[in-house]
């Protein structure tokens, strides 16, 4: 294959061409021979001297063998030259340009060595038996050596009618020489060029790295780089820890389990390796991606069609690599610091929500949602330990799962495990004892307990039903939460517990539940009869949705202190509890506890702003029929229960076919 055919091209080697052919007619002697020689070497160097284009960037070594051989061509009058190198690999001479007149062929594409020493001293030329098959055509062939080895050589066909045998031995090794020297320099000057245009784009690839905090740009950046300058080669990015969303870069998972040692030794030592197949005809290079705290993958070139990979390019490979492994160092040091930031912030309004005074259960459905939605977790659920018959209870607030029979088997197992490890549990892939992995439906879980003064007051489950689901960051932020609204919690539940010791309820300042079951108690053992009136809010939520919690509590107020404003002394108006009243009118008959209900029920609705009414169940006790506070709340409540499904605001008396037990 030659492009370069058209002598007309050749412009920059014009000179006089003599016509040595007819021996006879030029009589030099041996003197004038070294002299004419000399001159033409001089010539030929000239000529050489002319191609050399400082304005090009770049040469091609093709045309500038092409240019050279035409010169030797015109030095020596010859008809044809052709240049053969030496492939040390295929142990054959390969074509690599031919200059001739018109109609002339190239010569053969490769020629097997058959009668060339490669490892000879000094060169040889050879006149008339060529030491190939296929050269025949050829006068002349000349060794050209690259120090003790031989590097190819160049073939002449003389002109018709011409000989150049006059010529010495030692002449053609000059012109052989200067050829090879020649080729030598361009080579040289090519690859210094090449470089120079490598550094460019991996300045480019820097300049982007410095730019970007997008991971994907950088690592594409990179890899069109390499296409740019290796077209011939593929390329992939062995990621350690990717999560896939790079939209077209070649990026395979770095497996610990692989096969690929080479990739895997690259990984671990952080030193470019190299696997070639001699067999398979290529050569890869595996390069990690370092950055400066470890190493964040492995960039895998292949080489096929070549048997060691081209050792001037790993430095530049190794360079890009390096680089791409601090712009993944980057990406994940400025993910990690977001990443930082809003557990902080998520830690931060949680302390902020946890310390403006919720009820528990308020508390903890927010506390639930939170970490419902910034884990992504199926199921949390919070628990308390209760000390004293050191069973469990599930905090209302949790979410559905653990109320359901199936939650009790993970609770008791979890309970058990944090209470024996005093510690957090951190579990990939849980297996409930005498379980199979199949009848899990939750696999991941993590477990915290809440520890105040030592001892362990309650812990928060976290579920997802994949194996594996959360990651280690998650865990320990999820600690780091419980961590910081323990102490909220316990004063919740301090606070809710002394809310029930105490007598008065301080909003409405209404008496406790406590000491109405109390006093109701006490009655039921000391006095003949007695009538319990329960109270419900109407539609209350529908206040607290338009009003607000504060209006709705203002309301609530309002009707305590109807209610207040409505007995006597000696009754007991109570907080049954949220917007749950209660009377117990002692030694009352029903029908008086009736009037007065109602008359309640009458007042509420009269004047309360924003205008409210209220349901009422009655129940009525009795020396005459065996009794319980228990039953006597029931009864109330089942009145109560019927007055809210007849339309509200009415009272509603326990039915006579009630019965007291
Ligand atoms: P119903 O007529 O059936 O009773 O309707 P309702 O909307 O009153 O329903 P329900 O009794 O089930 O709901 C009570 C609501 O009252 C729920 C809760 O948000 C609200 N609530 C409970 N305690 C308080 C409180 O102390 N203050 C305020 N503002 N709201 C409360
Ligand atoms: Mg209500
Ligand atoms: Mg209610």
């Amino acid at each position: 294959m030659n492009e370069y055919n058209s002598q007309s091209e050749i412009q920059s080697c014009t000179f006089p061409v003599y016509n040595y052919g007819d021996k006879s007619q030029v009589n030099l002697g041996d003197d004038g021979m070294e002299l004419v020689e000399s001159g033409l070497v001089l010539q030929l160097k000239s000529c050489f001297f002319d191609m050399i284009d400082p304005e090009s960037r770049s040469m091609k070594v093709e045309r500038v063998t092409y240019e050279m051989l035409c010169a030797v061509k015109n030095v020596l009058n010859a008809e044809k030259v052709s240049l053969y190198l030496y492939d040390e690999w295929k142990h054959e001479f390969h074509h690599e340009s031919t200059a001739a007149d018109a109609g002339q062929s190239n010569g053969p594409s490769f020629l097997v060595n058959k009668r060339l020493n490669p490892l000879q001293l000094g060169s040889q030329v050879y006149r008339n038996s060529l030491p190939f098959e296929g050269l025949e055509e050829f006068d002349l062939l000349i060794e050209i050596m690259d120090g003790e080895k031989i590097a190819g050589f160049l073939v002449i066909k003389e002109k018709a009618m011409t000989s150049i045998s006059f010529f010495t031995d030692d002449f053609f090794e000059i012109i052989g020489k200067q050829c090879y020297l020649f080729l030598e320099k361009c080579r040289t000057w090519t690859k210094v060029s090449m470089e120079e245009t490598r550094y460019k784009l991996l300045y480019r690839v820097t300049e982007k790295f410095h730019s970007s905090m997008d991971m994907d740009d950088v690592l594409g950046e990179i890899i069109m780089t390499l296409q740019e300058v290796y077209p011939s080669f593929t390329y992939y990015l062995l990621l350690s820890q990717d999560n896939h969303n790079h939209s077209q870069l070649p990026i395979k998972d770095l497996e610990y389990d692989s096969e690929n040692i080479a990739a895997m030794q690259a990984y671990l030592t952080g030193t470019t390796q190299f696997e070639d197949s001699l067999l398979e005809r290529r050569s890869i290079l595996y390069a990690p991606l370092k950055g400066k705290q470890g190493v964040y993958g492995v960039l895998q070139v292949n080489a096929s069609n070549t048997l060691v990979f081209p050792k001037d390019e790993v430095e530049f490979i190794t360079l890009l690599a390096d680089t791409a492994g601090s712009a993944l160092e980057n990406a994940q040091l400025y993910q990690q610091s977001r990443r930082l930031i809003s557990d902080l912030q998520l830690i931060n309004e949680t302390s902020h929500r946890l310390n403006s005074n919720l009820r528990l259960s308020e508390t903890i459905n927010y506390m639930c949602e939170q970490i419902s939605s910034s884990f992504l977790a199926h199921e949390v659920g919070f628990f308390m330990i209760s000390n004293v018959h050191a069973d469990v209870q599930v905090l209302p607030g949790s979410t559905k799962f653990f109320w359901e029979n199936e939650a009790a088997e993970y609770i008791n197992y979890l309970m058990t495990k944090i209470q024996r490890e005093n510690d957090s549990l951190f579990i990939g892939d849980l297996i409930l004892p005498e379980k199979e992995a199949k009848e899990m439906k939750f696999r991941s879980v993590m477990a915290v307990p809440m520890v105040q003064s030592d001892t362990i007051k309650g812990f928060s489950i976290v579920l997802h039903e994949d194996p594996y689901y959360f990651s280690f960051e998650t865990f320990k932020l999820l600690q780091s939460l419980i961590h910081h609204s323990t102490l909220a919690f316990t004063n919740s539940m301090l606070r809710e517990e002394l809310e029930k010791m105490i007598i008065t309820d301080h909003l409405t300042k209404l008496h406790s539940r406590n000491y109405l079951d109390e006093r109701i108690q006490r009655a039921m053992l000391e006095d003949d009869q007695g009538t319990f009136i329960l109270i419900d809010i109407d539609n209350f939520k529908v206040v607290n949705d338009q009003y607000g919690h504060q209006i709705g509590d203002e309301v609530l107020v309002q009707v305590a202190n109807l209610i207040k404003g409505n007995i006597r002394g000696s009754d007991v108006g109570a907080r049954w509890g949220g917007e749950e009243l209660a009377i117990y009118l002692p030694k009352i008959t029903l029908n008086a506890g009736v009037a007065i209900a109602e008359r309640l029920v009458e007042r509420v609705a009269d004047s309360t702003t924003p205008q409210v009414t209220i349901s009422c169940g009655i129940s009525f006790w009795n020396r005459d029929r065996q009794d319980s506070f228990k039953r006597l709340f029931k009864r109330a409540d089942e009145a109560l229960y019927i007055a809210k499904n007849s339309g509200k605001n009415r009272v509603i008396t326990q039915k006579d076919t009630i019965p007291a037990y």
